[in-house]
């Protein structure tokens, strides 16, 4: 099978085949959370977009080093230069020290991550880990002539990078039309130009996170961490670099000026960028009052949720979409994704009751490739979801005995959904404790059933409707079929 998997790269804007750039090593760096406060849907649509990447990699044979940094310093409140710094506001209101506000949204970030089932990275650094590597990459910068001094900040000098290089190449920005726009802003800070960004900043009196350097006690910019802590793990040129649309500008715009303007090329060969996820059709925001936390999606306890909805048809939901649309959240399209979601994951437990023979009247080769066709395609999980069910289609013929099966295609069939369902798309099932009880169950009922077969066979029916009779009274209705019994819970 042909299984090169295309993937959209947002600086060349098309579809790319996948190459790495040292086979069978794949470096992998996803902007991780700024941890001041509780995980919502917006943290999970990234989180499952690029697990999805991490696991397909990985199924594909790759060694996937996957680095996901947590943001603890830095990040200020209006995502620029001025403010106060995120963690550090949460702090003061709390009479907590940053690194608890810091240990504990990380505590609730993983706990979160591993109820939506997506898998741990293989690095996740923090950026106040960094300091010295990020006051090091600053000198860099510094002593190649793209960075000033002024007043105990460092900015970027981006009209002299792009005299050079090209500032606005992701984001299809362009530097005149980001200087007339930001004219307003101009000559604040001690900044040569309005579309400059701070590498370091000065530490204000008051500001608690701050770490002695040669242009005095400051802290980094948020830019930095990012294009530092991915080149220390995964080298000066690596494979994916991910995150959220809102991220491309200006945050991963300044990576790519920072790595280029401190080692004089590019550090990503691929940028792959989700979408956002909006409510009702409303982008999500605190003060928009449609503001969803994870733990709120699974206990129901927002007055925006109709219902609890499970970790895994959250999963499912946004599987549903391809990571480069909008997907919109609502109570209906949540319902329609648990239904769908469960639908899918019956399937694969029915697909335990197939039997396989001798004849076989289904094609599975052609399901097969049209997943991995699906997949491949800039990993187009709806089309790969709608193939997925056009194979429920076939596994309830199979169950319903319309449809033969042999036993080389039975494996292939039950290899696929497991792949693809557990594996790649990261699904599990969210029953376990009521379906173990249940088999516990369908075993003694086996073992009650042969008794009455061996009855009718020896013509002893007041044995054999006794055992049903008493079964119906216990709450149990079983009906004779073709190819033995069925049986279900009296409701
Ligand atoms: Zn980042």
């Amino acid at each position: 099978m042909d299984n090169k998997l295309n993937i959209y790269n947002t600086l060349s804007r098309r579809k790319e085949v996948f190459e790495p750039i040292t086979p069978p090593f794949v470096g992998l760096y996803v902007c991780g959370p700024t941890v001041y406060g509780d995980a919502h849907l917006g943290h999970a649509r990234p989180a499952i977009t690029f697990d999805l990447v991490f696991r397909y990699l990985q199924y594909l044979g790759y060694k996937v080093r996957y680095v996901r940094n947590i943001t603890d310093v830095g990040h200020l409140m209006n995502d620029g230069d001025d403010g106060e710094d995120k963690i550090e506001k949460k702090a003061r209101l709390e009479q907590l020290e940053p690194m608890e506000v810091v240990q504990f949204y990380t505590n609730r970030y993983h706990k979160n991550m591993e109820q939506l089932n997506t898998l741990s990275p293989s690095i996740e650094p923090h950026a106040s880990g960094h300091i010295i590597e990020q006051m090091e990459l600053v000198k860099k910068i510094l002593s190649n002539g793209f960075a000033y001094e002024s007043d105990g900040n460092i900015y970027f000098d981006v009209e002299a990078y792009n005299k050079k290089y090209d500032y606005g190449k992701l984001s299809g920005r362009k530097v005149d039309e980001l200087l007339a726009n930001t004219r307003q802003l101009d000559g604040q800070d001690g900044k040569h130009n309005p579309a400059d960004f701070a590498l370091w900043k000065k530490a204000t009196p008051e500001h608690i996170m701050r770490w002695p350097s040669p242009w005095g006690n400051g802290f980094p910019g948020w830019h930095l961490e990012c294009s530092c802590m991915s080149q220390k793990y995964l080298g000066d040129y690596f494979d994916i670099h991910g995150g959220g649309l809102d991220l491309q500008f200006p945050h991963h715009e300044c990576e790519i000026a920072q790595s280029t303007a401190a080692y004089g090329h590019e550090a990503v060969k691929y940028w792959m960028h989700n979408n956002m996820v909006t409510i009702n059709g409303k982008k999500m925001g605190k003060s928009l009052g449609n503001f969803i936390t994870l733990d709120q999606l699974f206990s129901g306890e927002n007055e925006v949720l109709e219902q609890a909805y499970s970790p895994m048809t959250i999963r499912f939901f946004i599987l549903q979409a391809h990571y480069r649309s909008p997907l919109d959240f609502s109570n209906d399209a949540l319902k329609a994704a648990q239904k769908g979601y469960e639908r899918l994951m019956s399937a694969v437990n029915a697909l335990n009751k197939v039997k396989a023979g001798a004849d076989n009247t289904v094609d599975i080769d052609i399901l097969v490739a049209e997943c991995f066709e699906a997949i491949n395609d800039d990993l187009n999980t709806p089309v790969l979801i709608s193939r997925l069910f056009d194979g429920v289609k076939i596994i309830n013929s199979l169950v319903a005995g319309s449809e033969k099966i042999s036993v080389e295609n039975l494996n292939k069939l039950k290899k696929l959904y497991h792949d693809f369902v557990f594996d790649i798309l990261g699904l599990k099932a969210e029953v376990e404790a009521v379906s173990k009880d249940h088999e516990v169950l369908g075993n003694i009922l086996d073992m009650v059933m042969a008794i009455r077969a061996e009855a009718k066979q020896k013509k002893d029916w007041e044995t054999s409707d006794k055992i049903r009779d008493e079964l119906k009274i216990a709450g149990v209705i079983v009906k004779d079929t073709k190819d033995g019994y069925e049986w279900e819970l009296e409701s």
